[in-house]
Parts: structure tokens; sequence; C-alpha cells
């Protein structure tokens, strides 16, 4: 960005969690003071006042800590705000009636990975490989991690400062609220708003947008506003005004393997001393989430319309939730689960539900928003048509990675209760990554090793779901032969060896409940 000095004008179209999330980090990487940039930079944030936001999508991964952590927003700050509470673990209930035939329990947990860890990974990868080869050692992905140790005893990750250990959380928040309060810190940093319902993306005869044109209330009456800019950011939510219906990039679904395109969602009273953990339980066709915040518990049925109705979805969440007498509204939604081909486009960029999503197990989508943002300031400062495709294509494989990780979810369930979990279990339209990653674990090979191929493959480090949580996954749903008969006698169990509960229990007196930690 060099060159004249009439500000580059950003213009981000969508005041979701996405858009205020991209007005954020632009803030804070471009609204400098003039002398510490060669040309200034503009942003402007249009919402259409009467297109509401999707209002779900309450729970993070450890990523949302470094989005506030670089903006220098204090947990303590913006918490309260957003009736936020923390995160530890995800909790898997009823997703494995084999783990449990094998005594292997009904539910498991995917803990987020904290520096103390380190000394119990191997340990764990080292059992479930024991296991594989039909040995009985402990493999219960909540025994190797601290945070499942947390989320078991509902303790804040929070350490005191003498604590030598970095520890891992995510969130739960209310959508809304949060919303708000981005666009509170936005505004603050210079970002401007507009209120503009889009009704018109105008094109230069390259193809690239030239400029917005749109309505806005004037009194009892509407008047035509356009709205220049150099470049644009799709942030309107599943609509994708820009990138997809402006300039036809193709969007490509996920409904060959990831077949839940509904959600039906009831909140409920807030627990007394909020778990730190989201639950994740199948139902019969889908499975329900339950996420506490301080006033409230957001909980929601994700499944498939082509296997439940709407109104049968509604009541077995009535059901599971002992609602069933309540007057409560249940809100409806239907979901879009794919991505784009191309997340960039000309001069303009998707992000949020207009650039993809892969269905809320996991709570992933908010992380794909921070990671696309992220990359993109880098791509964007040092600009070129190969940088461009290069971002691109990383995004896309971005999303077939974690893809490849939900999927699993629904290929390896050992439910056959439905036509939905038997249609899951039977389906063969997997990815060749993720052929290749049961492979190995069926085979008895290093599951690490084969992740680490993989990246290497995709030129990309860091992809988010590492070995400890494909353990996690794979050893929760006791995907294991059968023991031996007899065992082998004086077979080395590092759980016990290494004294992990021991450890990890005394790590966990350092902690507290979270209610004690909220001044109000
Ligand atoms: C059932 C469900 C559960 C989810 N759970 C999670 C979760 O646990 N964790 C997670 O990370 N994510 C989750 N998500 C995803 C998450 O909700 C979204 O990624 C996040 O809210 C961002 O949405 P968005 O900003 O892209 O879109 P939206 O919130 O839909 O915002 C769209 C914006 O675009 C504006 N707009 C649209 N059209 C126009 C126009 N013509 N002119 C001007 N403005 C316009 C609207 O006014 C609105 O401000 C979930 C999603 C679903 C469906």
């Amino acid at each position: 960005m060099s060159g004249n000095l009439s500000p580059f004008h950003f213009a981000i179209v969508g005041g979701g969690t996405a858009g205020w999330m991209a007005a954020l980090l632009f803030a804070h990487k471009w609204l400098k003071p003039a002398s510490e940039q060669t040309r200034p930079v503009k942003i402007t944030l249009i919402e259409a006042p009467d297109i509401g936001i999707i209002g779900v999508g309450e729970g993070s991964t450890p990523s949302l800590k470094r989005f506030f952590q670089q903006l220098g927003i204090a947990d303590s700050e913006w918490m309260p705000a957003c009736q936020a509470t923390y995160k530890t673990n995800i909790r898997f209930v009823n997703w494995s009636p084999a783990a449990a035939a094998m005594g292997l329990g009904s539910d498991y947990s995917h803990p987020f990975i904290s520096q103390p860890d380190l000394h119990s990974e191997t340990a764990f990868y080292s059992n479930c490989f024991k296991r594989r080869l039909g040995l009985a050692v402990e493999t219960a992905p909540e025994k190797f991690l601290l945070n499942g140790y947390l989320a078991a005893q509902q303790l804040a990750p929070l350490t005191p400062a003498n604590f030598p250990f970095r520890i891992e959380y995510g969130y739960h928040f209310d959508s809304g609220l949060l919303g708000q309060f981005l666009k509170q810190k936005a505004l603050a940093m210079g970002v401007q708003y507009q209120a503009l319902t889009v009704t018109a993306v105008n094109q230069l005869p390259d193809g690239r947008i030239a400029s917005l044109s749109g309505e806005i209330a004037d009194g009892d009456s509407k008047a035509v506003q356009t709205l220049d800019a150099d470049f644009f950011i799709d942030c309107t939510g599943f609509r994708a005004s820009l990138l997809q219906q402006t300039l036809q990039v193709p969007f490509e679904s996920f409904a060959s393997n990831l077949f839940n395109d509904a959600a039906v969602v009831l909140p409920t009273e807030a627990f007394a001393i909020p778990p730190v953990e989201t639950k994740a339980t199948a139902l019969s066709n889908g499975w329900a989430w339950q996420i506490p915040l301080r006033h409230r518990s957001g909980n929601g049925y994700v499944y498939s319309s082509a296997f439940l109705s709407k109104d049968a979805a509604e009541l077995e969440l009535r059901q599971h939730l002992g609602l069933l007498d309540s007057e409560v509204n249940a809100r409806h939604l239907q979901m879009k689960v794919g991505q784009v081909t191309r997340s960039w486009e000309k001069n303009c960029l998707a992000l949020g539900l207009s650039q993809g999503f892969i269905e809320p197990l996991e709570a992933t989508a908010l992380h794909l928003v921070q990671s696309s943002i992220e990359q993109f300031i880098d791509a964007f400062a040092d600009f070129s048509d190969e940088g461009q495709a290069e971002f691109n294509r990383q995004v896309h494989q971005r999303f077939e990675a974690v893809r490849d990780y939900i999927v699993a979810h629904y290929k390896l369930s050992s439910r056959s209760d439905s036509h939905y979990w038997r249609a899951n279990s039977s389906n063969m339209q997997l990815s060749e990554s993720l052929r290749q990653i049961l492979d190995v674990w069926f085979r008895q090979g290093d599951l690490a090793q084969e992740l680490s191929r993989q990246e290497q493959g995709r030129q990309q480090s860091g992809s988010h779901f590492g070995a400890t949580s494909w353990h996690c996954l794979l050893a929760g749903y006791g995907v294991f032969p059968p023991l031996r008969q007899p065992q082998p006698a004086n077979v080395s169990d590092a759980f016990t060896e290494l004294e992990l509960a021991a450890f990890f229990n005394g790590c966990s007196l350092n902690f507290q409940p979270q209610h004690l930690l909220w001044r109000d």
C-alpha cells in the first residue's frame, strides 16, 4: 500500500462476529498514526439494520484467547460484558456405545492441550499404541491431559503467578453481546460504521467491485446511498452477497459426508456453578450442545433434515432438556455446510459463514475466521498474485483438514439406533487424507508421523487438530481391537508408572471454580 495519499478504503459488509473481528484486527494492523504508514487506511463496516446476525456460535477454541491478547483486551474486561465463561474441554456423551460396552465409559473428553501435557502426551500415545495391540492399559483422554482434570472438577483455567506452566483455554459467550462489545471497541479504534442494506454490488469492467448501493432509512422514506471502496470484505453470513452472489465464486458442499444441515435452539437457566466445558450429546439424528453462560445455558440440536423433521427435532430437544411443558420458544435454523473454492477473489475476501461452515461440532468457525483474517493481513501487506493464490490454497486446505476431523466423529460412531447413524457409519465418501489417518491407526502405525507427513504435503504447519486431538477421538470412541486373552504378564502402563493422576491432581490444587472469580 504505497503511492498516493488518499486513504485505502476497506468496506466490511456485515456486522456479525466475523465482520467485527475483521474490523478489529484490520484496525489494529492498519489504523496507525499517519507518521507510521506509507498510505492512510480507512475501514468502514456496513450492516443491514433489517437483517439480523445469526445469533448462535457461542463456543470458541483457544485461538480466541490470542485474539483478545493481541488487542490488549483482558478477560476481566470483555468476559463479564459478554456473560462469558471459561471452556477447557468438550465432553462427548453417548457417541460410542462400543466404548461403553468395552468398559471405557459412555462419555469421553477432548480437552484443550496445555503446557503440562508435554509431560503426558507421549504416555497417552504409548498407552493408545499398546491398547491397539490388545493390551489392557489406561486410554481415557481426560486422564492424560490437565484440562480434563479441570473440567471434571469444574475449575477455571486461571493460574496463580507462581504456577510455572501456560494453560490453554477457550470460552463460552453470548454471541449478541460479543458483537456489541467488539463493535464498541472497533468504533473506539476509528472504524467507521454505516447502517445500510446493500441492494446492489456495482462492478468495474474487469469484474472487480467498485461500490455498493443500498437503502438507508431517512425518516419515513428510504434514501439510496452508494459507497466506494478499494477492497471489500464479505461478512454477509450465509447470504454471501459479494463473493458468491456477485463474483460467482463456486461453493463446494460438504453434504456427501456431513449430513447435518439444520439446528433448533432453546435456552435454559444458568447453572449455579457453571461447568468449564461444552457438552455434546449424541441424539437420534445428530447431537445437542450445552453451553454454560453466566446468565443462561445455550442449547441446540444439530440434525439432518433428510432424516428428521423440524417438529420432531424440537420435540426431541425438549425431551432431552426436560422442557416438554415449557413455553420458551425454540428457534430453527438452516445451515449451509461447505466452503467456497476461493475465499479471496479479485478485490473481495469472504470471511465467516459467507466463506464456509463446517457444522458446529468442535466449535471451529470463529477459529477459521480468525486464522483467515490473520493470514490475509500478512498476504495483503506483501501483495502478489502468487501470494493470493497461496492464501486461497492454504485456507481451503485448512477447512479440509478440519472437515476430516469432524467427519471422523460420524464415520466412527458405533451408534446404530437410527437410519441416520447407520448411514453415517456406512458412508464411504471419505477424503484420501482421512482414509490414510484411519488406515495408520488400524495398522498400528505412528499417527503423529502420519499427521506430520500430511502437514508437510500441504506445506502448512499447525493444523488445528494435531496428534493429541486425534488420539482423544479414537481412544475416546474405543476404536480398539478386543483385548488379548490371556493378557501377558507385567504389561507396563505409562499412566500408573508416571503417577499422572497424582501429578495432575496436584496441579489442580492451584485452580478455583470460576464463579468465585467473578466480582458481580
Ligand atoms: C447452529 C450453529 C451453531 C454454531 N456454533 C458455533 C460455535 O459454537 N462456535 C463457533 O465458532 N461458531 C459457531 N457457529 C458459527 C458462527 O455462528 C458464525 O461463524 C459466526 O456467528 C459468524 O457469523 P457471520 O458474522 O459470518 O454471519 P452473521 O452473524 O449471519 O452476520 C451477517 C451480517 O451480514 C449483514 N448483512 C447480510 N446481508 C446484508 C446486506 N445485503 N447489506 C448489509 N448487511 C448485510 C447482517 O446484517 C449481519 O450483520 C455456529 C453456527 C450455527 C449455524
